[in-house]
């Protein structure tokens, strides 16, 4: 068995080879400018970029001149928060978000707020799930955005994206979905889930770390952010990294093709690691539900053992207690804390995430060295 298991695809995931193989042309001889017009290395980069477009908004059931590459999931979330609710701040200034977000979507959330804007964050259940029903009784006439995750990165859970579309659109309210964990996993539809706004990553769908997108329905306006250029619409100004678009799109069509067969995988794979983690450590919990979450995704807390220590004394699992991004020191999970765990039962809590390329034999390993991992602290 090789050594470390990674188990930590929340954070991000490995390129896949064949995402890899895609770009390689496009980092040596086609290494054109996009925006050149005056030679044929111009054209063939521009060509691929009209290409990735396609293939990132066929992935979420979207349209290609309704996609712009942003350099992440973060930015897209910067620019559509913030250009939507400047776009339409004739209309009012009140925000409607959760308390599970990202960082990316709180963070802008609070940056609103540095420019008069009113946000309201909705709580959720146990489960970790928004009630569409509070979303309903916090909006109000001036609200001009709702943003509501699809899948979140510490417990995987799925949210009603269907239905709070359907009221934001009845409101009038643009609402934003930030899809970086779920596209490419399960399957989402822009049109169904009538989302005015979804940002994505390529990183976290076997993609290459740098590039993201940002899906904006017709009839979404948004003030630009930054300033400098034509490209993207001018929404995003600067050179588009062509073999970053390009191994976006190849994850996109990769993930389209595996999808329902990776799901199932994970699911039996998830299901059976459980199981049997149970039958060691029956006083094992799990973190939200396991009802409608991302498949392999797993939040589990042993009662009494702290996720530190335990991640110290298997170094070789590459594991993590939170977001990668809220780690060092920032405090229990807020999401964590979201679906009422006490602080003592956040710091009892880890999260593991299999992959494309998780085996059974990987899962094996990471069950007997976690318990035995457990039964060591217990006894110290
Ligand atoms: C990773 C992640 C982001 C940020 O994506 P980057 O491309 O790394 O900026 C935003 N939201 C969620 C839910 C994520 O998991």
């Amino acid at each position: 068995m090789k050594l470390p298991i990674y188990m930590d695809c929340h954070a991000t995931t490995p390129v896949d080879p064949g995402v890899l193989e895609a770009m390689l042309p496009f980092l040596r001889e086609h290494f054109g400018n996009a925006a050149s017009r005056t030679h044929s290395f111009g054209w063939v980069a521009e060509e691929a970029v009209d290409r990735a477009r396609v293939q990132v908004a066929e992935l979420l059931g979207g349209e290609a001149r309704e996609v712009v590459f942003t350099c992440g999931a973060t930015e897209s979330i910067f620019l559509g928060l913030c250009g939507a609710a400047r776009a339409r701040r004739e209309h009012g200034a009140h925000v409607i978000t959760t308390a599970i977000e990202h960082k990316a979507v709180l963070g802008s959330c609070a940056w609103l707020e540095t420019q008069g804007f009113e946000v309201t964050t909705v709580g959720v259940d146990r489960r970790g799930i928004v009630d569409p029903d509070e979303i309903r009784a916090a909006l109000r006439p001036d609200t001009v955005l709702v943003a509501v995750m699809a899948a979140n990165n510490e417990i995987g859970t799925l949210q009603p994206l269907a239905e709070i579309g359907a009221l934001c659109r009845a409101r009038g309210a643009v609402f934003h979905s930030d899809a970086a964990q779920a596209a490419g996993k399960v399957s989402l539809d822009v049109g169904e889930i009538g989302c005015g706004l979804m940002s994505l990553s390529a990183h976290k769908l076997y993609g290459p770390a740098g590039i993201g997108a940002l899906f904006i329905a017709p009839g979404v306006t948004l003030a630009p952010l930054l300033h400098g250029g034509a490209q993207e619409r001018g929404l995003r100004p600067g050179t588009v990294p062509v073999a970053l678009a390009v191994g976006f799109a190849a994850a996109a069509e990769v993930a389209r093709r595996e999808m329902a067969r990776e799901a199932q995988r994970l699911t039996a794979y998830c299901d059976r690691f459980l199981r049997r983690l149970r039958r060691a450590r029956p006083d094992l919990k799990v973190n939200g539900t396991l009802e409608a979450r991302l498949p392999g995704y797993l939040n589990l807390r042993f009662p009494g053992i702290q996720a530190e220590d335990l991640l110290a004394t298997v170094p070789e699992l590459m594991l993590a207690t939170g977001a990668a991004c809220a780690s060092g020191g920032a405090g229990p999970s807020p999401v964590l804390r979201a679906l009422g765990l006490s602080a003592e039962e956040v710091a009892e809590s880890i999260r593991i995430s299999l992959g494309r390329f998780t085996t059974e034999a990987e899962l094996d390993v990471v069950l007997e060295r976690l318990t035995a991992a457990i039964a060591r602290l217990e006894s110290a």
